[in-house]
């Protein structure tokens, strides 16, 4: 009886053994799977606009060739074609830097206030068919953190706002601060996110079913590192969405009190 049972014990074993190495083969299938798919994705999203600014040089050239100038239009055109490519590449190097955990911070003092009027007064002029709105409490609100990596936290949730609601529709930027905390929350009135998708939102490769079958053009990394830059702030961000009617992101930081602000940043010597 007991070689019985100790034969059963070390079939059962077995048997466990069996089924978490399929588990493991799967889930590294699935790895495989997903690497593949977003090298296409990658590919496919590069190459939209490499052929863009490939037909806006051609014309650029034949202009030339005939004697005529290039048209500031076309200039216009190439150098937006060309920001659009860095940043789909800066995103990818970003979610490498991320994941090999090399993405540094510059920390300082920052008037969340000063950098929120300043990511929409230089969206506004790209997006006049959308109305940018921006309200802040009385007095300064700083956080410590990186300006150009917080700068980028905003631009990206603002730029999604724009790029996922119709012409005409408010995005509205609203500062408060209260506990300690700053609170800064973006409200679209666009296709919004189904619920059921709102716990991938801001995993790696995410594209929601209401844009993708739209083709609106993507990676899915921007919230991967937007919820990653937050994070290593010290804060959290969060997301509030109804379908067809509009998304609110709220992205919320520690805010720096004045006495931190002399402890973490000594004033420099003269
Ligand atoms: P991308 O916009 O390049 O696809 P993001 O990581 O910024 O990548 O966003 C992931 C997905 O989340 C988007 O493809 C879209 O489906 C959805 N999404 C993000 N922001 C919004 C928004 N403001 N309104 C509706 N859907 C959004």
């Amino acid at each position: 009886n007991c070689m019985v049972d100790q034969l059963n014990a070390s079939a059962r074993a077995n048997h466990e053994q069996m089924v978490e190495l399929d588990r493991l083969y799967r889930q590294a299938s699935e790895a495989l799977r997903l690497r593949d798919e977003f090298l296409l994705v990658a590919s496919h999203e590069l190459r939209t606009p490499l052929t863009s600014l490939s037909l806006t040089l051609g014309t650029m050239e034949r202009k030339r060739q005939s004697g005529r100038e290039a048209s500031k239009e076309h200039l216009h055109r190439a150098r937006r074609q060309v920001t659009n490519l860095t940043g789909l590449v800066d995103d990818l190097l970003d979610v490498g830097r991320i994941r090999s955990g090399h993405l540094e911070l510059q920390q300082a003092p920052v008037s969340l206030g000063s950098l929120l009027a300043e990511t929409i007064a230089s969206l506004r002029p790209l997006s006049p068919r959308h109305h940018l709105t921006l309200e802040l409490p009385q007095g300064e609100t700083l956080v410590k953190g990186d300006e150009t990596r917080l700068t980028q936290v905003f631009n990206n949730l603002l730029d999604n706002a724009i790029k996922y609601s119709p012409e005409g529709g408010v995005v509205a930027v609203k500062l408060t601060r209260g506990e300690g905390e700053a609170r800064v929350s973006v409200s679209d009135e666009g296709v919004g996110i189904p619920a059921e998708q709102l716990p991938e939102l801001f995993e790696r490769f995410f594209r929601a079913h209401t844009t993708s079958a739209k083709s609106f053009g993507g990676l899915g990394l921007g919230l991967y590192i937007t919820r990653n830059l937050v994070e290593r702030h010290g804060g959290r961000i969060d997301v509030r969405s109804e379908v067809d009617r509009g998304t609110t992101f709220v992205v919320m930081l520690p805010e720096l009190r004045e006495a931190q602000r002399e402890v973490a940043f000594p004033p420099q010597q003269e």
